[in-house]
């Protein structure tokens, strides 16, 4: 038997005991060593997700150790130190084809369509060891760092849509974990100059104080498009990062934005609160390009543990709480009352 966090439904997470599962001879089992919260998980603990149907474990941010190895999986051994992507691409359609597998058509995920980390062993899935979704964990990368190598993929793959490099000066509205990293990313790879904005001071505090970006902007005491004026040097950021459920952000950043800059509209919105209002002159004229970003492939995945553990991109300092499975509901509720940057559940 082991213990596992049961998702039945919105406010419906139960840690119980299950039985232990056995991999087939495509399949891994992995101790999960870590598992990050996240954002999503929150929100899936209150709303659901439309494409998940419980009950199912849940928990996609993912590193443990190999302990069962099916007999037709090969380069893979007993004792390694794994991470396991979270956004599973089929690699056979026309999306992975060409190289954008974090936008697959065919995209599954571990703790949707399979049983995820909050859980004290977990199967990877055929459909992950496939697409080469298992990666070795440096060694001197801690099982809780491994953890956060997902949402830093995901970043990694917004960044590099919109090209962020040298000289650039950056803005990251929302100052969540992921706004942490996209900081640190984005210094990584060259930006001069980077901002970081919240609604909620606190938060922003709390996150500025690790990452330390040139300038902070309180959008509860300032309004953000006089205040980009006076704290970003002339002619202003010529890449937003909107890193926050909020389509006002979005058409904040329109506004924002130096003539030619860059946008990712990093943060999805609410599905009931989709549409936002932009001026479309404002993109034609200043040639702007607006950019999604969709999870991340099995590669920004290894990329992420790369720049973790050349010290590029630091994560440790960013994972603010750790808490054991029992404890995963606590989890959930830093995550949600806004106290933790990130959150590690150890199984
Ligand atoms: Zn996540
Ligand atoms: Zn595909």
């Amino acid at each position: 038997m082991m213990k596992a966090a049961l998702y039945r439904g919105p406010k419906d997470l139960e840690v119980i005991e299950v039985d232990k599962p056995t991999p087939k001879s495509d399949e891994i089992l992995i101790k999960v060593h870590a598992c990050a919260t996240c954002g999503t998980d929150a929100k899936i603990f209150n709303h659901g997700h439309q494409r998940l149907t419980p009950p199912q474990v849940i928990g996609h941010e993912i590193a443990g150790e190999i302990v069962e190895i099916g007999s037709s999986v090969s380069g893979h051994q007993i004792g390694d130190r794994v991470q396991i992507i979270a956004a599973i691409p089929c690699g056979s359609c026309w999306a992975c084809q060409s190289g954008k597998m974090q936008i697959c058509i065919n995209q599954l995920s571990m703790g949707y369509q399979f049983a995820g980390g909050f859980a004290e062993y977990m199967i990877v899935p055929n459909e992950v060891i496939r697409v080469d979704g298992v990666n070795r964990i440096p060694e001197n990368l801690s099982y809780d760092e491994a953890a956060a190598a997902e949402p830093l993929a995901c970043a990694i793959n917004a960044q590099e849509l919109i090209n962020v490099g040298p000289g650039d000066v950056v803005l990251v509205m929302g100052a969540g974990p992921i706004g942490c990293m996209h900081v640190r990313l984005a210094r990584a790879l060259g930006a001069v100059h980077v901002t970081l904005a919240d609604v909620n001071a606190h938060r922003l505090k709390l996150s500025a104080d690790v990452v330390k970006p040139d300038q902070v902007i309180d959008m509860s005491q300032v309004d953000i498009e006089d205040a980009v004026k006076n704290v970003i040097p002339n002619p202003g950021p010529n890449v937003i990062i909107t890193a926050a459920p909020a389509g006002q952000a979005q058409e904040q950043a329109v506004r924002m934005i130096r003539p030619g800059g860059r946008i990712s509209f990093f943060g999805g919105l609410p599905k009931d609160k989709p549409m936002i209002n932009i001026d479309s002159n404002l993109v034609h004229y200043k040639e702007l390009i607006l950019a999604g970003a969709n999870g991340s492939t099995p590669a920004h995945n290894k990329q992420a543990l790369e720049l973790m553990a050349s010290g590029k991109v630091k994560v440790s300092d960013l994972l603010t709480h750790r808490v054991s499975l029992d404890n995963v509901q606590e989890a959930i509720d830093l995550v949600l009352g806004g106290e933790a940057i990130k959150v590690v559940v150890k199984p």
